[in-house]
Formats: structure tokens, sequence, C-alpha cells
């Protein structure tokens, strides 16, 4: 609104408070969950954009189309390359890089790690260089190690193209029972190690997994992603009526989802990756009907039901407001 030359700044600011409100979301509605051990912070609509990211584990799923926060992990664990979960990728490495931050890490299926090499040097075209980057091709089973005792593991999904999950497991290393039991002094056990015997063995508790997009629910039954802390799964379908749908674009169907969850010991289970057409308090009722007739099941809840707008009102501070879920025909990828 336009200060008149008469008025004082104390009249436009009472001028701004009497405005009707006004709300403007400044950001896409991203999701925060709290966890005991972390944040998972993201945004997941099918065919749209899938971006989760775990500050304290200095990583993110997919990119997404990279929002700005995604900057700050060092490393990016892409599932598969479908643009709503990989367009972010050149964005994310050339930001890095420009912004002087260490080189970005990219793991992903070592059948798409020439592609993404690719598109980097086709960008190159455009904007004059190659960011330095690292590329790491990753296999079902792989493991890397993002920092001292964080461990990065692949492991097999399906989908309509290569895909993997990746499951991250805090490795400790834990003096064994009979020699615990012993109560032996640290000199001794020097000096038993100095003599290369082995005093450990290794624990690895897996703290969270994601699936990226895949269908069949058996995927969620492998070890470590059962039994990881918290579990991020797709789950694109809720309609009796996608069930097609699901089979022929390899996503996850609620009725998949039913039927293992029994099975899961995760401490959360988030689900992801739901189809822009589905009404969420709707599939929520469709899952807690289910859940209802389980005698044991794990804490399940909306990835994006816990979206906000940052939205502001004229003289107010800004403030968080859920967002509106449109409800119209998309694509799934
Ligand atoms: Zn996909
Ligand atoms: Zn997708």
């Amino acid at each position: 609104m336009p200060v008149e030359p008469s008025q004082t700044p104390a009249d436009a600011r009472r001028i701004a408070r009497d405005d009707p409100a006004r709300e403007a979301p400044l950001l896409p509605a991203m999701a925060v969950v709290k966890t005991p051990d972390f944040h998972v912070v993201g945004y997941s609509v099918a065919g749209e954009e899938s971006v989760v990211q775990v500050p304290e584990l200095n990583v993110v799923f997919d990119i997404g189309k990279c929002p700005r926060p995604a900057l700050t992990s060092d490393f990016c664990l892409l599932s598969h390359g479908h643009i709503d979960h990989s367009a972010g990728i050149p964005y994310y490495l050339s930001q890095r890089f420009f912004q002087g931050m260490s080189p970005g890490t990219v793991l992903c299926h070592s059948q798409i790690a020439a592609g993404i090499e690719g598109i980097l040097q086709a960008w190159a075209a455009l904007e004059g260089k190659v960011p330095q980057h690292h590329i790491v091709p990753m296999n079902p089973g792989d493991e890397f190690e993002l920092r001292k005792g964080l461990i990065a593991r692949a492991f097999p999904t399906r989908h309509t193209v290569p895909s993997l999950g990746f499951v991250l497991l805090d490795r400790r290393s834990k003096l064994k029972p009979e020699l615990a039991a012993q109560q032996l002094p640290g000199h001794i056990l020097r000096d038993m190690k100095a003599r290369g015997e082995e005093i450990t063995y290794t624990v690895d508790i897996p703290l969270i997994a994601y699936t990226g997009d895949t269908s069949m629910g058996e995927t969620l039954l492998q070890n470590s992603v059962c039994d990881a802390k918290v579990l991020v799964t797709e789950c694109t379908f809720f309609d009796a009526g996608h069930k097609k749908r699901a089979t022929v674009g390899q996503h996850m169907h609620v009725d998949d989802l039913i039927a293992v969850l029994p099975q899961l010991r995760n401490e959360l289970v988030l689900i992801s990756h739901v189809s822009r057409r589905t009404y969420i308090r709707w599939a929520a009722g469709v899952l807690s009907r289910a859940m209802a007739k389980m005698p044991q099941a794990p804490r399940v809840e909306f990835l994006m039901d816990h979206a906000q707008h940052l939205v502001v009102r004229p003289g107010k501070a800004a403030s968080f407001a859920p967002p509106e879920l449109p409800d119209k025909e998309a694509n799934d990828d």
C-alpha cells in the first residue's frame, strides 16, 4: 500500500496492521518431523517432487528440485533417476561449488552414474564448467562410509527404472562379552589388540531407511529396513480403483503396505510419495481402519501431514500454517 506524504511511520504501521489479513506462502510446504534422534525434513508428492533431508546425519534422500536447505547436506542419496527425485542434482552440485562449500557427493545406482555425469557435462556447455563433485555408483548391498561410524547401505527396490533404497547405520565396535565380563584393565586389552587378537565385535544400529519409489510390500521386510528406527516409505495409491496404476508404475498401493505392517518393527513409519489425487485425511482413515484390526503395528504417519507454510500477515510476525493439499490428476513417477 503506497504511503501518503502526510503519513508518519506510526500511521503506516497502523494502516498495515488494520489491513485485511493476507496470507502469502513464502516457501513450498516443507514437512518437519522431530524424532528422538534427528529431524526428518522434506517434501514428497508423487510425480511432482521428493526430497527428504536428515540434517543431523548430513544426508538428503533424493533431491527433488533442490530446495535451499538441501544444499547444506554433503551427501545426496539418490533412489532413482525419475525427474521428480533428481531434477535438482546439477543445481545442488553447482551451488555448493559456487558458494565455496565442499564438493557435493551423490550416491546413486551404478546404472545411472554415467547418465548423471552426462547431464553435468551437458550443463557445462551452458555454465562454462563442470563443478567439482563426486558421483558414487552403488549396487544393492554396497556400503559407503559417510563419516566415521555412519554407514549408508544400499538395498534393492523394484521400480520401472534402476532403483535403490538406502539405510543409514550407526556402526559401533563393542568389546566382546566374554572380555567385558572379565573386567580386564585397559592396558591388557591394548596389548591383546597389539598382538592382533580380535577383542571387539561390530554392532549396526539402523537409524533410518528410505525406499524411494518401489513396488511390493516385501521390500520393507529386508533386514535393517523393517527395524530401522524410522522408515520413510513410499505409498503412492490408496484408492481401490488405483491398483492397476500401482502395478504399471511399480508403486506401492496401501494394500501392499497393510499386508506387511504387522511385521515392521520401526518406531515410526513415515509415508511419502502420496499421489496428488489422494486426500490425506481420507487416506489416514483407510489406514487407521485397517490398523485397528492389527494386534501389533508401528506408529504410521504421513510425511506431508507435518508440512506447514510460512505465511506473513501485514504488521505481524511471520508464522506457520498448515497447507491446503490440492486434489487433482497428475503423473506419479
Ligand atoms: Zn519413480
Ligand atoms: Zn517418484
